[in-house]
């Protein structure tokens, strides 16, 4: 694809660069300086707070127009999609044009109560399930907004961290390795700059980029005179415009510039500086056919399952309604139009009542109601199939750095040739070359940093990467401060977990010659030194020094500190190119700094609990085995003091590593291709891997792992990109609350469905034996007369009252802290075991029975004589199944524990009981109601009759868990 940009319309400072009579067509095509004067800013301070608001009410948002949402009205219309709901309001419908023609020809008055009741509790119902889907999308949405871009800027002279979504043309951002790049613009600064531009061309091939079009591509590929100018107008050309062409290369387009950087693609390498020329709908991916934001809902995997589960109960209850409306209509004989509609509409009844129509919301509002929970608790989760995952993770592989320590670093020793010092301590032994050894190192240290100190009340604050921040607080410690500035950085390449060195060449200013600086794993900068620093003298590095170095490198990292080599060279003038890997040889070794970074208080706690949870902690990082193992050991995670180095893993023979993950818990001096291979060895194991990654080459991992973990502090914009969840504070704890959070919603939809479905059964248990059984229960109707325990009213009624609020409020039961002794729920296991199937079964059978036994016990013969109505018998096995079904709702809590344990810890629970029972007493009581609902008024014995026979729903469950508890207790090994 062809990426060019006509940036005219987008930046303001080319208006005015316009307006002053200069020709500014093309962004890409000017030198930088050229762009920053047409966009009317300096890249050294960027915008002022007064043109940043100037701009943005002129340019708007930097966001992408989001597709509309749908109106209210729509998702209440779309609940009458189920063919079942339109049967019954077009059943109800007639049978109601049909009592309107009787009662007219009869001359009676009134109002056709059955039906309107009917309708209306169908609308409600409606109306609840618009209401949870809205709270499950409002949920849903405030995650979205959590996990929102973030872009650095440089605006009033200070480096900021802003949202994307604020950036205006004009600003001048920073661009790193692993950042999603928030706008389109022109780079002025470039170094080892490589961007992944796949979002927009479909190629995923890092592209180099530059501030000016030579640097971008490879010396020999571009022959300068090769340029065809004449690919352009020439007036739409500044003199001094540096015109980029691939084409020179061999293949692509001659206008695409690779000065740019484009909205939406992502930095693979390197750093850079960069004008925003364009910000929102106006960049590039915003053009790309007026693009809208994506905000497809995402199905899991347990929202499918549920789904298949729900259309085989739909089809098991039509069947069952079915046989029962013939049934019906054949043992009654029923021949009548109006008596066949109200047969009909008794079967729709049971089938729209059975059939848990509502729990897709209610699973989507668990989840997202479970997602904001862990938010609260700093795990962002940005795919809802996490949240299930998440509660079969066998591992959790974290980083070290920032995640099980605090990333909170100080540099304690520095050891150089002449021995051992500690910043900001008196220098142990002689003074005189120690320290100049140690200004030496430090100096090194302050010079190969990127990062930025701040002044702040109350001390410094560190903006950047904290290894570099350590070692420019030891330096300012050291009083290097002034020293340091008289160097003038002329080119840097960047650190990477590959390369494990970072470099920047400089200018002193009024010294004869440049100076390259170099810090990096020790190892790594040891071998690309010849010479060392003693005292004011360099010196060649024996054999023998050089193991010196390593051993004093091991020792350090036996203390569990992290430690970096420093190193530099002078450089004649001359030869101070621009810099690659050729500059960091025949380097002066200066020294190693150990830096301190303590273990996250928390962390250790969080390993124990994850592992009586029993999931494994794995700790895998870039530092050296002796540190790793180190901390590991003080973390609880392994105490062998032992560790696989990356190194050991390329040496294995095929298959061993599948060996060694089994027993192996800390990885020290891995690149982030080792995670990878860990990750998929681990899941070799049948293992379910919960995974960490903060780079930009982490990806892979994070995305083979089950769940891909980002860190949202110090992470790439990549690694968050891949990433299932993010960790708002980049926390190793956070992890374990996220698995307890995650293991408790999967709990939650459990307890959702056992409820539902134990209710739902025994309300089509009852229908179908009361048909069955009628003989036995003294059910004697006349010919064309339906005589049925319950009314289609009275079954909508059920439904509407007990499937609503209880099963929400069971939806978001607090977290209960068994869920963290268990071991990990196997992979594979279905949301419905054989187990909870039996139990339902029961708890299904047990209501029906109580149900049948109080209809039978209201009415004269059957096996209970009594000597009621048939409207005071209905209304009583009504009351019974309501409060069979409120009972049940403290049985769903848990298969195994009783429903004491923990009774008044979730008060939605409660309110929806109180709720659902004011709700019955109405329809009891209420004379519009009564007529609705063919009910009649009890007497409060008739309630204590209907209670005590309902709570044998509770009672026999409760008898089923303990002896379940009691055989488990009893079984060997428990
Ligand atoms: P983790 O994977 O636990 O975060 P890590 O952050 O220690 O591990 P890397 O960042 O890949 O892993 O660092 C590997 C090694 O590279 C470190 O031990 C250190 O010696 C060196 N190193 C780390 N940061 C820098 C840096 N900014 N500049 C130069 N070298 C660095």
């Amino acid at each position: 694809m062809t990426v060019r940009m006509r940036t005219g319309q987008a930046a303001p400072g080319i208006d005015a660069a316009a307006a002053g009579g200069t020709v500014a067509r093309d962004m890409a095509f000017l030198a930088p300086d050229a762009v920053a004067a047409a966009l009317a800013v300096d890249p050294a301070t960027g915008l002022d707070p007064g043109e940043v608001r100037a701009r943005a009410a002129r340019w708007g948002p930097n966001a992408l127009r989001a597709r509309p949402p749908v109106p209210a009205w729509r998702r209440l219309l779309a609940q009458f999609a189920d063919p079942l709901v339109l049967l019954l309001i077009v059943a109800a419908a007639v049978s109601a044009g049909l009592w309107l023609r009787e009662a007219a020809a009869e001359g009676q008055s009134g109002l056709p109560f059955e039906s309107l009741a009917i309708l209306a509790i169908v609308l409600l119902n409606a109306a609840i399930g618009t209401i949870q889907e809205a709270r499950a999308a409002q949920a849903v949405a405030a995650l979205r907004r959590m996990s929102a871009a973030r872009a650095r800027v440089i605006r009033n002279g200070t480096r900021q961290e802003i949202p994307a979504a604020e950036l205006v043309p004009g600003d001048v951002i920073r661009i790193e390795e692993g950042d999603a790049i928030p706008a389109d613009a022109r780079l002025v600064r470039a170094s080892a700059l490589l961007t992944n531009e796949a979002a927009l061309t479909g190629e995923s091939v890092p592209v180099p980029k530059g501030a000016h079009p030579e640097d971008a591509l490879p010396k020999d590929a571009l022959p300068k005179d090769a340029l065809p100018k004449d690919a352009l107008p020439k007036d739409a050309l500044p003199k001094d415009a540096l015109l980029l062409d691939r084409r020179a290369g061999g293949e692509t387009d001659p206008a695409e510039p690779r000065t740019m950087v484009f909205s939406g693609t992502t930095v693979s390498a390197g750093l850079g500086l960069a004008i925003v020329t364009a910000t929102g709908m106006r960049t590039e991916l915003g053009r790309i056919a007026g693009l809208l934001e994506e905000t497809t809902d995402e199905v899991t995997p347990l929202q499918t399952e549920l789904a298949r589960l729900g259309r085989r109960l739909g089809l098991a209850v039509l069947a069952i309604a079915g046989v029962l409306a013939v049934t019906i209509v054949l043992a009654d004989h029923i021949r009548t139009l109006p008596a066949l509609l109200d047969t009909l509409i008794l079967a729709v009844a049971l089938a729209v009542a059975a059939v848990p129509e509502g729990l897709p919301a209610i699973v989507t509002a668990a989840l997202s109601l479970g997602m904001l929970r862990m938010a609260r608790r700093r795990a962002i989760v940005r795919h809802l199939a996490a949240v299930e995952t998440l509660g079969s993770a066998d591992v959790i592989a974290s980083d070290k750095t920032g995640t099980l320590t605090r990333n909170v670093m100080t540099v304690r020793t520095v050891v150089t040739a002449s021995g051992r010092s500690t910043p900001g301590g008196p220098p142990a032994g002689p003074d005189g070359p120690l320290r100049s050894e140690l200004r030496q190192a430090l100096l090194a240290g302050a010079l190969a940093n990127d990062a930025v100190l701040q002044e702040r009340e109350g001390g410094v604050a560190i903006q950047g990467d904290p290894t570099e921040g350590a070692l420019l607080v030891a330096a300012r410690t050291a009083g290097l401060g002034a020293e340091a500035r008289r160097f003038v950085r002329l080119a840097e390449i960047p650190f990477s977990s590959e390369r494990r060195r970072m470099s920047t060449l400089l200018r002193e200013t009024g010294g004869p010659s440049c100076l390259v600086a170099v810090k990096g794993a020790p190892d790594v900068v040891l071998a690309r030194s010849s010479r060392e620093r003693v005292g004011g003298r360099d010196r060649p590095l024996t054999p023998e020094r050089r193991d010196a170095i390593l051993a004093a490198n091991a020792a350090l990292a036996g203390d569990g500190l992290r430690t970096l080599g420093l190193a530099h060279r002078a450089v004649p003038e001359g030869e101070a190119t621009a810099p690659d890997d050729r500059i960091e040889q025949d380097l002066v070794f200066l020294g190693l700094a150990g830096m301190s970074d303590p273990p996250r208080p928390e962390a250790r706690e969080a390993v124990a609990r994850a592992r009586a949870a029993g999931i494994r902690s794995v700790m895998i990082t870039g530092d050296h085995p002796r540190t790793a193992a180190a901390i590991a050991a003080e973390l609880g995670i392994a105490s062998d003091g032992t560790a696989l180095t990356g190194a050991q893993i390329d040496a294995m023979a095929p298959g061993a590593l599948d060996e060694a993950v089994r027993r192996v818990s800390v990885y020290a001096r891995v690149a982030p291709a080792h995670k990878l291979q860990i990750v998929r060895a681990l899941q070799r194991n049948g293992l379910v891997v919960a995974m960490t990654g903060d780079g930009v080459n982490d990806a892979p991992a994070l995305k083979a792992a089950e769940i891909g973990i980002a860190m949202g502090v110090t992470g790439t914009d990549v690694s968050r990109e891949a990433a299932d969840i993010v960790l708002a504070d980049d926390n190793f704890a956070t992890i374990v609350a996220a698995v307890e959070e995650g293991r408790a919603i999967f709990a939650n939809i459990r307890k959702v469905l056992r409820y539902l479905l134990s209710s739902n059964l025994g309300e089509v248990a009852t229908m179908a034996l009361g048909v069955v059984l009628a003989p036995l229960l003294g059910l004697a109707a006349g010919p064309g007369e339906v005589v049925l325990p319950l009314l289609a009213t009275q079954i909508l009624w059920i439904n509407f009252v007990t499937d609503g609020a209880p099963a929400l409020a069971l939806a978001v039961d607090p977290v209960d802290p068994a869920v963290m002794k268990r071991p990990p729920r196997p992979r594979g296991e279905g949301v419905l075991t054989g187990a909870m199937a039996w139990s339902l079964s029961f708890i299904g059978i047990v209501t029906a029975a109580c149900s049948l036994f109080v209809f039978d016990a209201c009415l004269p013969g059957g096996l209970v004589a009594g000597s009621g109505t048939l409207a005071y018998a209905q209304t009583m096995t009504f009351t019974t199944l309501v409060l069979c079904q409120l009972f049940n709702v403290f049985n769903a809590r848990s298969a195994e524990a009783s429903a004491a344990d923990g009774l008044f810890k979730n008060r939605w629970l409660w309110g929806s009981i109180v709720l659902s029972l004011l709700l019955q007493v109405a329809v009891v009581y209420t004379p519009v109601l009564q007529q609705g609902f063919s009910t009649v008024a009890l007497s409060p014995g008739d309630w204590l009759f209907c209670a005590g026979v309902a709570s044998a729903v509770l009672v026999l469950e409760e008898l089923r868990k303990a002896v379940a508890r009691a055989r488990r207790s009893a079984a060997p090994g428990a």
